[in-house]
């Protein structure tokens, strides 16, 4: 790939969004898969198509749109159901996050996804940035923006790649346990050292 991408993922709560944010002040564009994981199963798509011819109907709601809590209570507890569901959705999830990166015209574009390693999607990116908090930091700061109870939150967590591996596939750490306002510093410094990067690669 000719574009340099940087793979941002982190935990939940531990502060992708807005780490996210402070990338694209410094005008740097962003893919995020969670839009891209919608956008492949709008109304109109293939995506939702294909679920609903294997699903049936009433995996819609009245109104078109992906019934998305009935899908999860069908992938939930059914291995097969979540495997084909996978196969279907992630190769349009892929093709979709190339296909923005390819468009995108900043020097380089932050790529966030939250199961960047889990997925294997590492394997697009140049560089990948791990946001890093402790356990109790992480459900705090989701129970304070999010309306679910903290062993939901727990089970989250334990669902996703344990801090410890995170940490040691990372190529680079932004440690997220200060306020707001440190980790702005800290994307200004990866920033410079991210265009340090492509410029070596240029020459
Ligand atoms: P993620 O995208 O990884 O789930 P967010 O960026 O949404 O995480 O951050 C989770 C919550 O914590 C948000 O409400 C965010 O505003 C808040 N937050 C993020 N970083 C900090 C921080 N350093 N101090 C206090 N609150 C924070």
């Amino acid at each position: 790939m000719d574009k340099f991408v940087v793979g941002l993922t982190g935990g939940i709560g531990s502060g992708k969004t807005t780490v996210a944010n402070l990338f694209a002040a410094q005008g740097i564009e962003l893919v995020d898969a969670d839009i891209v994981a919608r956008e492949v199963v709008a109304i109109g798509s293939e995506g939702l198509n294909e679920i609903a011819a294997h699903f049936g109907e009433s995996i819609l709601l009245e109104n078109g749109e992906l019934n998305r809590a009935s899908l999860r209570e069908k992938v939930f507890s059914n291995e097969d159901q979540r495997q084909w569901l996978n196969q279907c959705l992630h190769p349009k999830i892929r093709s979709r996050m190339l296909q923005l990166i390819n468009s995108s015209s900043s020097e380089y574009t932050v790529l966030v996804v939250p199961l960047l390693f889990e997925n294997g999607l590492d394997k697009l990116v140049n560089r990948t940035l791990v946001v890093d908090i402790s356990n109790e930091l992480q459900i705090k700061r989701t129970s304070k923006r999010d309306a679910v109870s903290k062993a939901q939150i727990q089970s989250i967590i334990d669902s996703q790649m344990s801090r410890k591996d995170k940490l040691s596939k990372a190529n680079d750490v932004i440690c997220n346990q200060g306020e707001i306002t440190d980790l702005e510093q800290a994307v200004i410094a990866l920033h410079e050292k991210y265009l340090t990067l492509i410029r070596k690669a240029k020459d």
